[in-house]
């Protein structure tokens, strides 16, 4: 039998993923890259934004065809469900499967016979809109306490970069977000179960561990750890391999985490710390729970603490009463902050969140004009930040080798490309491989070196 898995959304759910491909391997499943030869199809869905979810209902045409061609075949959606899709999504696919279940895929797979079963367990009838819901609150919990799905032995898609998930859920609570309705409240792994992981990848040859979490920065599995501790062990795993994660919410960003991340010498120079909006009244309807002193605050500890660090960030244009005057402010604060790449969403609403509530009142004409302006300044920062590489020798991790180029990532995770130099036999390497090289050129979305002999 053969699997396809289909990845929306966020590194987390990449992540998901390469444990749902081991969960059926482990099944005996085959892996195929081709849709069409497949005998079951698993969706591992986002519901962070609408066009991903009326893709995929679109997309089901297909399948249906491909049931008709295989009897066998099946269809499984899990990841960010938000129980108002779930609906839908009952009608369509063979099996609607919490992500925190994946572990009885393939025993549940085995029970569904008939084409448009709902094999999906009943879902208690709850508000999930409403964050004080003590309902919802206890629905959460009960998720979260039968479901340690971390243990499952993932089916790392790179051989250098691993993601190494260190909690799930989130209890932020921002107004646009599906997150903590899809996956629940924040869980945190157990320290030796990430450690564990960790070494056991360094040992394989890993480069790159990369930490996931919906907010990295409250992980607390227990009342003696926390993520500044998390790190320093990390740290302290013996091997050459660097460190990143993903993602912080400024809120929870301390002094101790800059100052640990700068001592630590395995934390690679890069923080991606999601700003949304540059302007207090927004941030405030966003329920972001931060100024934007604070984040400044942030960033000069930051630069302090950490001179190179490349500083990445997410913004959303066009919130609900979003001014052209607010809009600008988030523009002046890109210009202060200079970040080194900026994730621009249009804003649109998601059913059964705090701002669904709200009149969705910014044309699209005016939040693809915002995003247009936005993308201009971040073009102009980011090329600023790089032109500083010039001249520089750094190292880099290869991570693709082809008949003309080296292709690889900085500390401070810029793309970095440069020609293959075959005749000098001793500058032939792999994917990998750290090597030392010269900047010679730069653009906004990367940097171009030479070998250095
Ligand atoms: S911090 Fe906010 S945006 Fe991020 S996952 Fe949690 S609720 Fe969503």
């Amino acid at each position: 039998m053969k699997y396809h898995i289909k990845t929306y959304g966020c590194q987390m759910n990449h992540s998901d993923s390469e444990r749902i491909a081991g969960v059926l391997e482990m099944a005996g499943y085959e892996k195929t890259a081709e849709e069409s030869e497949a005998d079951l199809i698993v969706i591992n869905m986002c519901s962070v934004r609408k066009s991903a979810v009326d893709r995929i209902a679109g997309n089901f045409k297909k399948y249906k065809k491909y049931k008709i061609n295989n009897p066998n075949f099946k269809t499984v959606i899990t990841g960010c469900v938000l129980k108002s899709d779930r609906k839908r999504f009952e009608k369509l696919f063979d099996l609607v499967l919490d992500i925190k279940e994946i572990e009885s895929l393939p025993e549940r797979i085995k029970k569904c016979h008939c084409e448009g079963v709902k094999t999906t367990e009943a879902i208690p009838k709850l508000q999930f809109n409403e964050p004080n819901n003590e309902i919802a609150t206890l629905y959460t919990v009960v998720r979260n306490d039968n479901s340690n799905y971390f243990h499952i032995q993932p089916q790392h898609q790179s051989k250098i970069t691993a993601y190494v998930p260190i909690m799930t859920g989130c209890n932020n609570f921002c107004s646009y977000c599906v997150v903590p309705y899809t996956r629940g409240r924040e869980k945190s792994r157990a320290v030796d179960e990430i450690l564990n992981e960790i070494r056991k990848l360094i040992k394989s040859g890993y480069k790159e561990i990369i930490l996931l979490g919906q907010n990295v920065n409250s992980y607390k599995p227990d009342k003696n750890t926390d993520f500044p501790k998390l790190l320093r062990l990390i740290n302290n795993i013996p091997g050459n391999f660097w460190i990143r994660f993903l993602t912080s919410h400024p809120k929870d960003v301390t002094k101790e985490l800059i100052k640990t991340v700068a001592k630590c010498d395995k934390c690679t120079e890069y923080i991606h710390l999601a700003l949304q909006s540059g302007d207090d009244d927004i941030l405030q309807k966003m329920n972001r729970k931060y100024t934007t002193e604070h984040f400044l605050n942030i960033v000069k500890m930051i630069r302090r603490y950490i001179p190179n660090c490349a500083i990445t960030t997410d913004i959303i244009v066009g919130f609900p009463t979003e001014t052209e005057k607010q809009f600008q402010n988030t523009i002046e604060l890109m210009k202060k902050v200079k970040f080194d790449m900026v994730y621009i969403n249009k804003y649109s609403p998601r059913a059964g969140t705090e701002s669904y509530k709200m009149k969705d009142d910014v044309s699209w004409t005016e939040k693809k004009k915002w995003e247009v302006i936005a993308n201009k300044i971040l073009r102009e920062t980011a090329l600023e930040n790089n032109q500083k590489y010039i001249g520089e020798t750094i190292k880099i991790l290869v991570e693709k080798v082809d008949d003309k180029f080296i292709y690889g990532k900085t500390r401070s995770f810029k793309n970095v490309k440069l020609e293959l130099e075959i005749k000098n036999q001793e500058l032939i390497i792999n994917n990998g491989k750290f090597v030392k090289i010269k900047i010679t050129q730069t653009d906004a979305w990367g940097l171009e070196g030479k070998m250095i002999k």
